[in-house]
């Protein structure tokens, strides 16, 4: 199987797909790789390291992608990369088949078999092959570098000959993959860190990592069985809210990643509770990408209100592009070893992982939930 990793395309992607580390162990899959010139350059891989490491390096695009069984990116892609994949060749990639209704068709037209690695399932056999996780690892780190960064105080508690620094608060909300992350790298910079979640699971979880978990006077446990948070009922979110405002009070930063699956993200943080919090203090969203946790928060940029800076930068892990390349690069090389047989792709849709994120294949919309989701928009 021949694959093809085009250089990424869209702004501020520095992410590659395929590191050269990589490369022995997807030859060993019976797959042969092709890159572009210039792909690794955002994560420092040059086309020598890719060279050495057994890739072709090709410096034109068309025939790369005209001789790839396998398109396998980041980003979703162009049109134009659509079209220049022979018909029925496969693409792996982010995909939004249901916010993207033109790439999706063009899929279909051009009969691709379309992966969407966003849809691959949170089982404990997926996890491996899971860039939600490993990704919001890399931007549960980064959020609060970025925050420390923005803030003018120390976040560890010191004893100096200049007297006794007082220990930064931070305050997540949302201990999933990236929120756990978060806590576990502001406690290492000293911080004291309080959790707020809608999940039971989360509580020891936070716990475990040294944080305190903020307790809502409300019976909740908002855990699906796949592992997701559900929506809270109001009652509970007036509670959650109040709590907080109150804690919201003393944090120096707040880092929000709470999330409901297929859903825009929760808004969480009020006007009134970013207007309550000290100047100068930092709310790194998390949620940007899907609309944000703060009311406040404007995507993609940096904002201020009330004296209170807010991140909604939706790049985090774009901006740390050597580990985020090579965590992508494993979980793809863990996802072609189960939908591939000697070097070919199986397509077994009795299979849970292609179920779930496989969303096209010969010129059908395969994927059951995209494609109940089609019918119920018609
Ligand atoms: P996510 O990104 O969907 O959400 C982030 C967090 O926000 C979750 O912990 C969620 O409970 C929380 N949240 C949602 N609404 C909230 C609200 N109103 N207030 C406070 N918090 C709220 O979740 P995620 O990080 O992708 O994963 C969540 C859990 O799923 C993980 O902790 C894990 O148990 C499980 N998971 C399993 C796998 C796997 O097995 N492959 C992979 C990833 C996650």
């Amino acid at each position: 199987m021949k694959v093809a990793v085009p250089r990424e395309v869209a702004t501020d992607e520095r992410r590659v797909a395929v590191i050269p580390a990589e490369l022995k162990r997807l030859a060993k899959l019976g797959v042969e790789v092709a890159i572009e010139a210039g792909a690794g350059e955002g994560a420092l891989h040059t086309d020598e390291a890719y060279r050495e490491a057994g890739a072709e390096v090709v410096e034109d695009k068309g025939a790369l992608l005209a001789s790839a069984d396998l398109l396998l990116k980041i980003q979703p892609p162009t049109m134009a990369e659509v079209d220049g994949l022979s018909e029925g060749a496969a693409v792996v990639s982010l995909f939004q088949p249901l916010e993207s209704p033109e790439l999706l068709a063009r899929y279909r037209e051009r009969r691709i078999s379309g992966f969407a690695l966003e849809y691959i399932p949170r089982t404990t056999l997926a996890q491996a092959m899971d860039i939600l996780s490993s990704q919001a690892t890399v931007a549960g780190y980064k959020a609060v570098l970025m925050a420390a960064d923005r803030h003018p105080k120390l976040f560890p508690m010191l004893m100096t000959a200049a007297g006794m620094i007082q220990p930064a608060t931070v305050l997540i909300v949302g201990a999933g993959v990236a929120g756990l992350q978060a806590i576990a790298t502001a406690r290492r910079l000293g911080a004291v860190v309080e959790v707020s979640d809608v999940r039971k699971a989360a509580k020891e979880e936070a716990l475990s990592l040294g944080a305190t978990f903020l307790e809502v006077d409300e019976e909740v446990d908002a855990a699906t069985e796949g592992g997701y948070a559900k929506e809270v009922s109001e009652a509970y979110k007036q509670k959650q809210q109040a709590l907080l405002a109150d804690h919201a009070k003393q944090a120096s930063v707040i880092i929000t990643t709470a999330l409901i699956f297929g859903r825009p993200a929760p808004k969480i943080i009020t006007e009134e509770m970013v207007a309550g919090m000290a100047p100068g203090s930092v709310i790194v969203d998390l949620a940007a990408e899907r609309g944000g946790n703060c009311e406040l928060t404007a995507p993609g940029e940096e904002v201020e209100h009330h004296g209170v800076r807010i991140l909604g930068y939706t790049d985090l892990p774009s901006r740390m592009s050597v580990h985020a390349s090579q965590m992508w690069s494993r979980n793809m090389l863990n996802l072609l070893k189960h939908l591939t047989s000697d070097g070919a792709f199986k397509f077994d849709l009795d299979d849970e992982i292609t179920q779930g994120c496989l969303i096209t294949h010969g010129g059908e919309v395969v994927q059951e939930r995209v494609r109940a989701a089609i019918d119920g928009q018609a």
